[in-house]
Formats: structure tokens, sequence, C-alpha cells
């Protein structure tokens, strides 16, 4: 546990001691490891659309302006707002960030877990989804997550290979995405390419999300048609290593943290 997460914790611990909740039992939810080592935190259980981190046309050609113009504006906008309308129905929700509600599915109200299920994970994964990308980017990773690549899989290619060939087999709407495999106690942790089913998030089964693709069809579709492999192809040349660095570190932190 660094200094940081300390001054978090008991800055949030003091908040939370003043705080009585029924339906949600957060007293035995470990704190979230997510919101301490972020450059930008969101504010806590109030969804924001961010703004994109270059202009739209920035990917171009490899995802097309008005693409990311509906993606980013439509799509995410809408999870964004369908999120907070089912939040304000539970105003005590709004005290935990939306990745502690993501951990913590089964203690979400029922009429309103399916509707936090979907908008919230399709938040949460656009928001890491944008990042993780930006002009002049691409190429061979660098980095720890070069090495942690090389040291799961054998090298780039045969990643990208996988990588690809998991996005493509996802069945309908969903993501492929990576995360560390194997137990928080394991000092040896390699890189895992699991998919997950419409807008559902890794941080659902205690899992960080160090990067992932959208392979719902809103986000290739307009360029690329059906052609679901040519998108996952071209992908790797707006692919941000330096962002997805930083999430790597975080993901060896919040396991860390967990011990
Ligand atoms: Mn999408």
């Amino acid at each position: 546990m660094n200094l940081n997460r300390r001054h978090f914790l008991s800055l949030l611990g003091a908040t939370a001691a003043g705080l009585a909740l029924e339906n949600y039992a957060f007293a035995q939810t470990p704190l979230d490891p997510q919101l301490i080592s972020q450059a930008d935190p969101q504010p806590i259980g109030t969804a924001v659309l961010p703004p994109l981190p270059y202009a739209l046309d920035a990917l171009q050609p490899y995802i097309d302006a008005e693409t990311m113009e509906f993606h980013h504006g439509k799509h995410h906008k809408a999870y964004v707002r369908n999120l907070n309308a089912a939040l304000d129905k539970y105003p005590q929700l709004k005290t935990k960030s939306i990745e502690n509600l993501l951990r913590n599915l089964d203690r979400i109200p029922s009429d309103i877990r399916t509707t936090v299920r979907n908008n919230g994970g399709g938040h949460v994964n656009h928001s890491m989804f944008w990042k993780i990308m930006g002009p002049n980017a691409g190429g061979e990773p660098t980095g720890a997550i070069a090495e942690a690549i090389n040291n799961s899989f054998g090298d780039f290619l045969t990643f990208k290979e996988n990588f690809n060939k998991a996005g493509g087999g996802r069945f309908g709407s969903g993501w492929v995405m990576v995360i560390l495999d194997g137990d928080d106690d394991d000092d040896n942790r390699k890189l895992k390419i699991i998919t997950t089913p419409n807008q559902d998030s890794p941080l659902m089964e205690g899992k960080y999300p160090i990067m992932g693709n959208d392979v719902w069809e809103h986000a290739y579709y307009l360029s690329y048609r059906n052609s679901r492999g040519k998108y996952l192809e071209a992908w790797w040349n707006v692919v941000n290593w330096e962002e997805i660095n930083k999430r790597y570190a975080q993901a060896i932190a919040v396991n860390n943290d967990d011990d």
C-alpha cells in the first residue's frame, strides 16, 4: 500500500463513516483502488461523459470521424444518461464510484441492476477506450506491457493474432479485453485475453481491464461494414501504448493492494 492510497483511504473513510446505507453494504466492500492513481478521477457516483482527448477525425483513416461522432456523442452519451437516471432513484449509491458499483452488482437494487450493468459497463468501457487510442500511435508496444506481452504470448505478433481472433469470435456485441490472469498472490502473473458480452466489464469479475477493443458493430460498421476482422487489424494503428502501460501498472497495483 503506497502513501497515496493511505491518504485516500483516510479521506474516504472519514466520509463513509457518516453514511448509513440500507441496500448496499459498503462497509464490507473493499474501497476502489482504481480511484487513487487516476490522473483525472471522475466525480464519485455521477457519470460524466469525458471529452474525447483528440479531434473527431484524429484517428483517420483507421477510424472515421462520423463513427467517432456517433460512438462518443450518441452511444457513450446515452450510457451516461441512462446510468445517471437509474442512480437518481437511489441517491445513496452516488457516494460510490461507478467502478465500485460494477464490482458489486449483486448489491445493487434489483430494479436497476440490469440498467447499471449495461450502462455503467458501457460508460466505464468507453471511458477506457477513448484513452487507449490516439493519433500518431500504434506500432510495437513499449515499456512494461511489451515485456508482459512477450512473457505471456511469446511475441507481439502472436498476442495480436490471438486478440484479433478472440474479438472476431465474439458472437454478437461485446468487447475483447486483456486482464491479468491467475491469483492475486501469484508473483508471475501473465496477461490473458478474454471477451465479454454486451457492455460487461472485467470489473464485474474482480478483474481490471488493461486494454480492450469494442467489437459492437457501431464501432466499425460505417467504414468496415461487416468486416470486423479488417477493423480489428486496423485498430492496432491507433493503440496508445503509453496509456496502456499506465493501466497495466494500475492492474498490478490493484492486486498488490488487495493483499
Ligand atoms: Mn461502443
